[in-house]
Formats: structure tokens, sequence, C-alpha cells
């Protein structure tokens, strides 16, 4: 197999950023969504974007699908310039990327059939297509997403079918562009357990037939470790750690991966796992100074709360954004997470702490 970095990026984020101005009287401040994210997307891979509620996941896929305008970065389509400034640009790149949703439901219109959302899909990205055509290309694009025979859905409305069959109509949806991408933000977590792995399943399908460059943003480094070829962690707005996504699951490098691994049930047991817990995002309108985990690190020291840590080497194709990977002296020394917090580290006591400080600086 060859390694993802012989070939060029489909799709590329550079120094992406995005603030969102906050409402109401002190109108000057912002939620520091995003900062400084890198990420490529290459033919036939996948790539996970793990990270707890709130620390900007679904923000980038936005950014990514250009759903809104960056506050800064760019974004490359096969290393042009693909910020879209009008309707037909805009119309031409969401043919290239196209976006799945968790919730099916709320992503498919519940008064029209499979065979009028499909339709339309085709008829905008491809074109008018007519009688036997129009049943051909209809026919290919259900059974792409494992929906056989197609006459038992095609004329089905969406509450005639399961969460799983929605999700592939939904799936099935954005192929009818013959995308080049597809950015999945978190497309199985409201999925019954039972039925996950199916689309999981059926996504790796589609990266290697169709050789789909893929986002996959989920909750769960376990299924990150599943199914993606390259897994980036994000905390609170930055990507913490990256690398392929056996050593990041299982070597974590970052104390915060390590916290995220550690809290993570049995990566084994995919199917029996429910959804992880939700909570309120953490406003980031002033986040930590330094390493924004460094509130909540065992480790940090002087450095770590006043410098930005950059993401360093950590091993092959890998790199974590933690000062103790650095080579100079003032550096904080590692030690084991699990000793630090005892037996069951609570992420979520992670972020509140980050909610805290906000709250603190902002005082
Ligand atoms: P979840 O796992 O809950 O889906 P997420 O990682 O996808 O979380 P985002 O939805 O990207 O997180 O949100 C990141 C931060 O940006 C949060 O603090 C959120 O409150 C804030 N945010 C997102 N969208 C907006 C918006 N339109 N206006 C203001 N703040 C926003
Ligand atoms: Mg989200």
């Amino acid at each position: 197999m060859s390694s993802p970095h012989e070939d060029a990026p489909v799709l590329q984020a550079v120094d992406l950023r995005k603030h969102f101005p906050v409402r109401g009287f002190r109108s000057h401040k912002v939620v520091h969504a995003v900062d400084d994210v890198n990420l490529s997307l290459y033919r036939g891979k996948v790539v996970a974007l793990v990270g707890e509620s709130g620390s900007g996941k679904s923000t980038i896929a936005r950014l990514l699908a250009q759903l809104m305008p960056v506050t800064g970065g760019q974004l490359l389509l096969h290393g042009q310039d693909a910020t879209a400034k009008n309707r037909r640009a805009f119309g031409a790149y969401v043919r290239r990327v196209q976006m799945i949703f968790q919730d099916p439901f709320g992503s498919l219109n519940p008064v029209h059939t499979v065979r009028y959302t499909l339709t339309r899909s085709l008829k905008i990205h491809r074109g008018r297509l007519r009688g036997v055509e129009l049943e051909a290309a209809l026919e290919e694009l259900l059974d792409r997403v494992q929906l056989r025979p197609a006459a038992r859905y095609i004329d089905k409305f969406p509450h005639e079918l399961s969460g799983g069959q929605r999700q592939r109509v939904a799936i099935a949806r954005a192929l009818a562009a013959d995308p080049e991408v597809l950015l999945a933000d978190e497309p199985i977590s409201m999925l019954d357990v039972s039925i996950r792995l199916g689309i999981l399943n059926l996504l790796r399908d589609l990266r290697d037939r169709l050789q789909l460059a893929i986002l996959y943003i989920t909750h769960d480094i376990a299924s990150a470790r599943y199914f993606a070829d390259t897994t980036m962690v994000m905390y609170a707005g930055r990507i913490v750690e990256t690398g392929d996504s056996e050593s990041v699951t299982q070597d974590p490098k970052h104390p915060y991966t390590q916290l995220l691994v550690r809290s993570a049930p049995d990566p084994d047991d995919l199917e029996s796992r429910a959804r992880g817990a939700r909570g309120e995002a953490p406003s980031l309108v002033a986040p930590p100074s330094g390493c924004r985990f460094n509130p909540r690190c065992p480790f940090a020291n002087d450095v770590c709360r006043t410098e930005v840590p950059p993401l360093l080497p950590v091993g092959e194709g890998r790199e974590a954004a933690c000062w103790g990977y650095a080579e100079r002296p003032d550096r904080p020394s590692l030690g084991s997470v699990l000793d630090a917090y005892g037996e069951r580290p609570a992420v979520d006591a992670a972020l509140i702490a980050v909610v805290e400080a906000v709250k603190e600086g902002d005082r």
C-alpha cells in the first residue's frame, strides 16, 4: 500500500481560523472556535477528527464545506485556492466536496420520496437525465449504498425507512454529485448502535471503490481507530495530536489524547458502545493562555501556561502539540496520566475546567 503522502492532497486547510462574534452587550468579544488548524485529505483515505463536544469539529467541517466564511487561513482544492467568490464557483465546489450530517431525519425532506430527493440531486449536479438514463442512475446510486433492490426503496418517504436506511439515502444523495471529498460530521452518532458498524463499513467501501477522500468527525476515538487511516485530536479549537490512527490510539502522546483513550471503553467493542456524554460546549471566549489544556494537565509548568505549543514531531508521521516533547531545558516532564488521575479520568471534568478558566479570564 502506498503512503498517503506520495500523493498530493485533494483538499487542504491551511492555518484555518474561525472566531464567532459574541452577541450582546460586550460585543467586541469572540468565541475562538477554531485556531491555526492545518489538515489534508487524500484520495482513498479517511482522516478522523476526534474531540469532545464544543472542541470545534463541526466548525471545521462547515468551513471546509464553505457553508460559512473563514476568519483566517486558506482552503486549497488540488493545490489551488478554492474560496468560492460567487454562486457559480460555490456550485462547482459543492460538486467536489459533499457533506453528510449527523441526523438523516433532519437532512432529508419528509415530504419527498427517495426518488424525488435523488433525482433532484442528480439534476443539480449532472444536468437533466430522463427515462431509462435517469432510472439507471437512480438504481446505481441505491446500489452503491447497498439499498437493494432499488425498487423496494425508491418510492419510500423518509419516515418509512429505518435510521440506517435514511443515512444511506443521505449518502446516496451526496454521491449523486460524484464528489471527490465527503465530509461526514458524526454520521453514526444518532443511529442505533447495532447499525453503526454497517454505515462505517459502507463508507469504507466507498473510500476504496470510489477513492473518496473522507473526513470523519467523531467523539469516539475507538471508532476512529477502526475506520480512519489518520487520526487528528482536537481540544478547545486546536489540533493537539495527529498521526496514523493505530499509533495515536495505541500509544497516545499528548496528555489529553491519553485521557481520551483511557476513558474510552474497550476499542474492540465498537458495537456495544453508547453515545458519549453530550453536555454544553465550552465557551472559548478567552481561552487559557499557552496550551489550552494546561489548566487540567497534571504536568503543566510555566512554559505551558504562557506559550502556545506548536505541533512537535513525536515519531514517524506523528505530531503532538505538547511542550513535553520540545528540546528545551524548561520543558515540563511528562509522567503517566493514569497515575496522575487515578483509575477513572473524567474527560468532561477537563472541559469543565476550561470553561471555568474561560470565565475566570473573562472577569
Ligand atoms: P459537538 O461535538 O457538540 O458537535 P463540535 O466539536 O462540533 O461539538 P462546534 O459546533 O464546532 O463544536 O463548536 C465549537 C465552538 O464554537 C463552541 O464553543 C460553539 O459554541 C461555538 N459556535 C459554533 N457555531 C457557532 C455560531 N454560529 N455562533 C457562535 N458560536 C458558535
Ligand atoms: Mg459538532
